[in-house]
Formats: structure tokens, sequence, C-alpha cells
């Protein structure tokens, strides 16, 4: 469906818990963090209720994302319930990979097509720094458990500061040339600043031609992540909620203080 800027709104974002097995220093604070209240937690059958009657609306993309969407329990479950959605012609998931190992080969068998694997620099010194702890070995395993279950194509999400000649991504971008991986490049945002810039070798941060909405693991839906307007699926109920954010998606992002990239998901 189109909104009132005609631009094509095909693509939902669901974030399906606000956890991670990470803390990446861009995206988290080490400690201190406000969790979502299990309560509020729309459990797996709200969620593909509020799909279903997205896709009435033109919804056929779909990428389930989080926090770390694998440290959901029933993460598999869920693929497998909106695989069911025929409407639905790209399902896909954003993850760090750590528990790829364990899950790349249900999750193609549930129904996912494809995964975003994180990955913002191939030093494990590097790796520990930037997420804080977590080791690289467990990635490369996750990619290798991607490519053997077959979830193609596999792109890398590869953070960067300023350039895309930073030492880090270019060695991203190497790593990927001689992996059969998609590489894409995105620069480090500031959520309440809105500062945001174009994605390499994706799409995203191009307000013009934003195609997406997103849904938060409590239930909200936000026509932009750099915005603070959200409707609430279980107030509003799926169908009001999704024109009310289609009729007033703002025609471009200008910053947030209440939406962060672990609880709407990037
Ligand atoms: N945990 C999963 C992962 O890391 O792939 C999915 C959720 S994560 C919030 C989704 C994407 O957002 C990741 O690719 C991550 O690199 C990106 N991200 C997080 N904080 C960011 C920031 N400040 N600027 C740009 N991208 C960011
Ligand atoms: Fe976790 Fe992903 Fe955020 Fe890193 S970017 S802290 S892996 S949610």
């Amino acid at each position: 469906m189109l909104d009132r800027f005609n631009r094509e709104i095909n693509y939902l974002r669901i974030s399906i818990t606000d956890r991670c097995n990470l803390r990446c220093v861009y995206c988290m604070p080490e400690e201190g963090i406000k969790l979502i209240d299990h309560r509020s937690i729309l459990s797996l059958e709200e969620i593909t209720e509020f799909t279903k009657c997205a896709v009435k609306i033109g919804i056929n993309k779909v990428r389930i994302t989080g926090g770390e969407p694998l440290a959901r329990k029933g993460a598999v479950n869920l693929v497998r319930m909106l695989a069911e959605i025929k409407e639905i012609k790209d399902l896909s998931m954003t993850t760090n990979a750590i528990l790829l190992p364990k899950y790349a080969r249900e999750l193609k068998e549930a129904g996912l097509m494809r995964v975003n694997i994180s990955l913002d620099t191939i030093d494990p010194d590097r790796y520990r720094a930037i997420t804080r702890g977590g080791e690289i070995t467990d990635v490369f395993n996750g990619i290798t458990a991607a490519i053997e279950a077959g979830l193609f194509p596999i792109k890398i999400n590869c953070v960067i500061k300023k350039s895309i000649n930073e030492p880090d991504a270019v060695a991203v971008k190497k790593y990927c040339d001689a992996n059969g991986l998609t590489a894409r490049f995105i620069y480090e945002m500031d959520i309440e600043k809105g500062e945001f810039g174009i994605v390499h070798g994706g799409s995203g941060g191009d307000c013009e031609n934003c195609n997406r909405l997103r849904l938060t693991s409590d239930g909200l839906l936000k026509p932009c992540l750099f915005s603070d307007l959200s409707f609430d699926v279980r107030k509003f109920g799926c169908e009001q909620a999704l024109k009310l954010a289609l009729e007033q998606k703002p025609k471009c992002g200008v910053g947030s203080t209440s939406n962060k990239f672990y609880n709407v998901g990037g």
C-alpha cells in the first residue's frame, strides 16, 4: 500500500526480543538496561496474527530481528508459523550468528529463506572489544552453519564509523569476497540525534524510498526508526495500528528518544 508520500510500504521488521547475548558498544550499554517485562512481550501467536493482517495491506517482505532473535525461545517455531503465510515472498532474519550452529538447519527446515549476519571486523581481539566479550570463532562457525543449511544469499552487516576504506571494513570485504558472502556497510547511527546514512551495498537510510514498518517485541508498531511515533497493536488492534502507521509515517526521520537498536532492531 502507498503511504501519503507515495512510498510503497511492503517491508515489515519484527523485533522478537530486546535481550541479547552480546553487548555491542554502539548498540547496548554494558549494564543497566531497562528490559521489557516478559508479560508485555507479544506471543508467537500474536506476532503471527499481526503479520497476517499486515500482508493484507501489501507487506510481502518480513525480517525477524531483535535484540538477538535466536535468544528468544520459540524463534524457530515463529519462523514456521510465518512461513505458512503465502503472501510473504521474502522471509529473513538478522542475527549475530552466535547461535546459528545450533539453529541454522532447523531454521531452514522451518522455512527461513536467508540470513543477514552482523560482523564488523575479522580480528578476534577487535571483535571481543566491539561486542564486549564475543568470540569471533562462534560467528565463523555460525556462518559455516548458514552456508551448509543453504540460507542464501548470506549478507554480512558491517558497521563503519566514517568510510568503507577503514581497515576493519576492507578486511571484512575481502573475507566476504573469498567466502561467497555479500558485504553491506552501514554507517554507525545515532538514533537520538537522527544521524544516519545510506547503506552501501544494500537498502536503508534513504527516506525517499523507505518501504518499512517496524514492530517491537512489546507490540509497538513504528513507522520510522528516527521518530517517536508508535501505535500499540494491542490497544488499537492490528488493522487500525497499521492504518495509523501508514497515514502518519514521516517524510524523513529526525530523531527519536524512545527507540534503541536493541528494542527496535535496526
Ligand atoms: N542481534 C542481531 C544482530 O546484531 O545482527 C540483530 C539486531 S541488531 C540491533 C541489527 C543490526 O543493527 C545489526 O546489524 C547491528 O550492527 C545494527 N546496529 C546496531 N546498532 C547500530 C548503530 N548504532 N548504528 C548502525 N547500526 C547499528
Ligand atoms: Fe546484540 Fe545485535 Fe545489538 Fe550487537 S547489534 S548488542 S548483537 S542486538
